[in-house]
């Protein structure tokens, strides 16, 4: 991995601020490649990291792993946690590394300097020693195809809005091809035009 400092500075230019999320994230996203033998994770092209919130720690993971949405390999999985899960597509192997909540009270201790609560987080998720921040444990994790970066598996439309859907995400109920808006309800509601 790049050097703290260095990763640090891509995390505040992508999230536009350096705020303690970009501290712990980073952090998170070098312990995760280092459990997993990842030196430099934008050139082996084999992470793919699963975030458990959509908070300034997971802009971090971004900045530090080069993984985005948009290349399928960053997951946005809705739990609300400070977690994140770091999967090595090419051993198989994935680490959850989940932030401690005792840290946020140990915080001052590391930085006594800080003049005020926000900086001492900062300062002090940058300096703790990685036991006192973060659990780390190896998991089990088996993506199906349709979920990992590549070309889309297929692509049909639904047989109630005429969408497109990709990557399988299409559902059979009573023989026709859904979409998951049409078969589950959307999370919007669509007006009707004047
Ligand atoms: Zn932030
Ligand atoms: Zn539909």
């Amino acid at each position: 991995m790049r050097p703290l400092p260095e990763l640090l500075d891509r995390a505040a230019a992508l999230h536009g601020h350096l705020c303690p999320g970009q501290a712990l994230g980073v952090r998170m996203a070098v312990v995760g490649c280092t459990e997993l033998g990842i030196e430099d994770p934008e050139t082996a092209k084999r992470l793919v990291v699963y975030v458990e919130i959509d908070r300034c720690a997971s802009d971090a993971i971004q900045a530090a792993t080069g993984c985005q949405l948009g290349r399928r390999t960053l997951k946005h999985v809705d739990y609300g946690k400070m977690a994140a899960t770091f999967l090595d597509t090419k051993t198989g192997r994935a680490v959850r590394v989940v932030a401690l909540e005792e840290a946020r009270d140990r915080a001052w201790a590391y930085a006594p300097e800080a003049q005020d609560k926000d900086e001492a987080q900062r300062l002090a998720y940058a300096r703790m020693p990685q036991q006192e921040l973060f659990k780390v444990r190896e998991v089990s994790l088996r993506p199906p195809a349709e979920d990992l970066p590549g070309h889309p598996r297929g692509r049909v439309l639904c047989d109630t809005c005429g969408e497109g859907i990709n990557d399988g995400r299409e559902v059979l109920r009573d023989g026709r091809l859904l979409c998951r808006a049409c078969a589950f309800g959307a999370y919007y509601t669509p007006r009707i035009e004047p």
